[in-house]
């Protein structure tokens, strides 16, 4: 299995039961970290012994992996983007101002590389709009198709890469049908659902606007102590309500509301789903064949 996100925590954040079950059950599991985390702020007290935000970051990142057991962790080094609209957007190293062509070779050549059975990465919103996490999720959706093509980026073929389709593309995606609800009721209580969060840049009601269909629903319960080490693992994230982490443990106790506590909850992208048709998977390689 091969995670693809953009920076060091949403593999905790976002999936952390699914990626040690799988692990648990002797599935090779590999991570892609496309940025250093480097926008992500960090207070002092985490920052000792560490000579910057991405260091740390990296070792929160290596924390998590031990914990969670996966086999591989790929890093691209871009700059963390930060959210929409922001100076950091425009840097000339972010995620964000790299091609998309560039980044989907990268993946692509990590999927030649690692030959997973299955993709895992971000919805087509990222989640709740990051520009990275959406980056993340073209990339890696085109990397998808491309790596089995022979005529894409050729120079990986040549430089002894096989190419390789792997069988299933899963988006992270959560219920937001409580969420909905919960959006209604804030400005019951002075919330502005269009400016939230540490910075005011999280808008609460864009979020429930991008639903997507559920169709894979893993159970993670045995699995729940690992997979809160592993968030714990990135301490210097967690400070203070209103960062990215924090939002995304929110996100994950409203989708969990309905789904279960212990379920994390994808739509498939690949194979597709007919419209109109009901899939209920409990198991990411359910139909996966062997090589
Ligand atoms: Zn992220």
């Amino acid at each position: 299995m091969l995670v693809s996100v953009a920076h060091p925590d949403d593999e905790s954040f976002g999936m952390a039961g699914t990626i040690a079950r799988y692990a648990n059950e002797g599935v090779k599991v590999a991570v892609i970290c496309a940025t250093n985390g480097d926008v992500g702020s960090a207070d002092e007290e985490y920052l000792q012994g560490y000579e910057s935000v991405a260091e740390l970051r990296m070792a929160e990142l290596r924390c998590a992996a031990a914990e969670l057991g996966f086999a591989e962790l790929y890093t691209f080094g871009y700059r963390d983007s930060g959210m929409p609209g922001s100076p950091d957007n425009n840097h000339p190293a972010s995620l964000w101002a790299a091609s998309d062509d560039e980044v989907t070779a990268r993946v692509t050549k990590v999927i030649r590389e690692f030959r997973p059975h299955v993709v895992v990465t971000f919805d087509p919103y990222g989640g709740y709009g990051h520009p990275d996490h959406i980056k993340m999720h073209r990339a890696t959706t085109a990397a998808f198709e491309r790596a089995g093509d022979p005529t894409c980026y050729p120079e990986q073929i040549e430089a002894g890469l096989e190419p390789y389709s792997p069988q299933k593309l899963y988006y992270m995606t959560m219920d937001r049908r409580v969420m909905k609800l919960f959006v209604r009721l804030m400005p019951l209580f002075g919330q502005d659902p269009t400016r939230m969060g540490r910075n005011k840049d999280i808008n609460y009601v864009e979020i429930v606007e991008h639903s997507y269909p559920i169709h894979a629903f893993v159970d993670t319960r045995a699995y729940a102590a690992q997979a809160e080490r592993a968030q714990m693992c990135h301490a210097s994230q967690l400070g203070g309500f209103g960062g990215p982490s924090r939002f995304m443990q929110f996100l994950m106790r409203m989708r969990r509301l309905l789904v279960g506590f212990y379920t994390e909850t994808y739509m498939r992208a690949c194979p597709p789903v007919p419209d109109g048709v009901r899939v209920r998977e409990r198991d990411l390689f359910e139909g996966v064949a062997a090589d």
